[in-house]
C-alpha cells in the first residue's frame, strides 16, 4: 500500500502534474536561467517543441505546440515557475504543429508576433500541410486559427524588462521564418529550421536556404539549441543536421543522374541515409517526401509559397 502510494507521488512530480491529471504532453527542461524548452514526448502528443522565456516583467513563449490541451499543458507549466504575466508568443512560423494552441496563448494574455507572410498562410496553407489525412474537424479548427497581432519581415528586440530576447528573420524552412535568441542565456529556439535525429519536413522549404542559414546559427560558442523537433541540441547536432540535407541533396541527385524518380528514387536513397544516419528514427514515410521535394527542388519545380499582400 505504501509503495504503492509512494509510486504514485513519485510519477505526478515526474509529470508535473497534480494528481488525477493527465501527465504532460512534453518534458519540460530548464535551458538556462529562467529560459525553458517544452520537449515534444516519444507520443508526440505536443506535435513540436516549444518554449518560454522569463524576463524581469513578463514571459515570451516561443511557439503554442500542436493542439489546445497541449498548449494548456504548457501554459500550467510557465503557471507553476512564475506569476508574471505572458505578454508575448512568437511563432517561428506558420505550421500548425507550432500555431495549433494559438488561441489559449492569446487567451493567457500575449500578443501574437509572426513574420509577416504568417497571417496570410495560416488559416489557408496548412490546410494542404495535412493533405488526404485531414479531417472535417481538424480543416475547422485551422480556419478558426488566431491571426498574428505583430507581423514583421525584419529583426525584432524584445525587452522583458532588462532582458533582451531578439528575433530574427531566416530564410529556409517555409518563407515565413523566425528564430529567437535569449542572449544573455546563450540559447536559441529555431523553430523548424533545426531537427535533431528527425528527418525535416521539406514540404515549403528550399534545401539550399536552409543550408545557408544553419551554417550561421553557432554564434556563440557553447550555445543551446532548441530545435522545432527532437530533444535540445548543441552545435554538433547543427552540424549533424546539416551533414543529413547535404547527403539527402547529394544522394537524390546521384539517383536523378542514374535516371531514377518516384518510388525507386526513393529506394535508392532511403538504405543510404539510414546507413550514413543510423541514429536518427527515419520512416519509409518521411523519407519518401524528403526524396520527392527534394528532386523538386533540384529539378527547379519546387513549389514555394506566395506570400499573400496584406
Ligand atoms: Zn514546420
Amino acid at each position: 500500500m505504501i509503495r504503492c502510494l509512494l509510486a504514485f507521488v513519485a510519477f505526478a512530480a515526474l509529470g508535473g502534474a497534480a494528481a488525477g491529471q493527465a501527465p504532460l504532453p512534453f518534458v519540460l527542461k530548464q535551458v538556462g536561467p529562467g529560459v525553458y524548452a517544452a520537449i515534444d514526448g516519444p507520443e508526440h502528443k505536443a506535435g513540436s517543441n516549444a518554449g518560454f522565456v522569463v524576463g524581469d516583467d513578463g514571459v515570451l513563449v516561443v511557439d503554442a505546440l500542436f493542439t489546445e490541451d497541449a498548449a494548456r499543458a504548457l501554459v500550467g507549466e510557465i503557471r507553476r515557475i512564475t506569476p508574471k504575466p505572458i505578454r508575448y508568443l512568437v511563432n517561428t512560423h506558420y505550421h500548425a504543429d507550432h500555431t495549433g494552441g494559438d488561441a489559449v496563448l492569446r487567451e493567457a494574455g500575449a500578443v501574437i508576433i509572426a513574420h509577416k507572410n504568417v497571417r496570410g498562410w495560416v488559416r489557408t496553407n496548412n490546410v494542404d500541410l495535412f493533405g488526404e489525412r485531414i479531417t472535417p474537424e481538424l480543416k475547422a479548427r485551422i480556419e478558426a486559427l488566431p491571426l498574428p497581432d505583430v507581423t514583421t519581415d525584419k529583426d525584432l528586440t524584445v525587452w522583458l524588462g532588462s532582458r533582451k530576447v531578439v528575433v530574427e528573420t531566416v530564410l529556409g524552412h517555409t518563407g515565413g521564418d523566425l528564430i529567437v535568441s535569449v542572449p544573455d542565456a546563450k540559447v536559441l529556439f529555431t523553430g523548424d529550421m533545426l531537427w535533431r535525429k528527425v528527418p525535416p519536413n521539406l514540404i515549403d522549404g528550399s534545401v539550399r536556404e536552409w543550408l545557408a542559414t544553419d551554417a550561421a546559427f553557432e554564434r556563440v560558442a557553447g550555445t543551446t539549441f532548441v530545435p522545432g523537433h527532437g530533444d535540445v541540441a548543441d552545435a554538433r547536432d547543427v552540424a549533424d543536421f546539416r551533414s543529413y540535407l547535404t547527403d539527402l541533396r547529394r544522394l537524390v541527385g546521384e539517383g536523378r543522374k542514374a535516371g531514377r524518380n518516384g518510388d525507386a528514387l526513393t529506394e535508392f536513397v532511403a538504405p543510404k541515409m539510414r546507413a550514413l544516419h543510423p541514429d536518427w528514427t527515419i520512416s519509409d514515410r518521411a523519407i519518401a517526401f524528403e526524396v520527392k521535394y527534394m528532386a523538386a527542388e533540384l529539378a527547379g519545380t519546387k513549389k514555394r509559397l506566395v506570400p499573400v499582400p496584406d
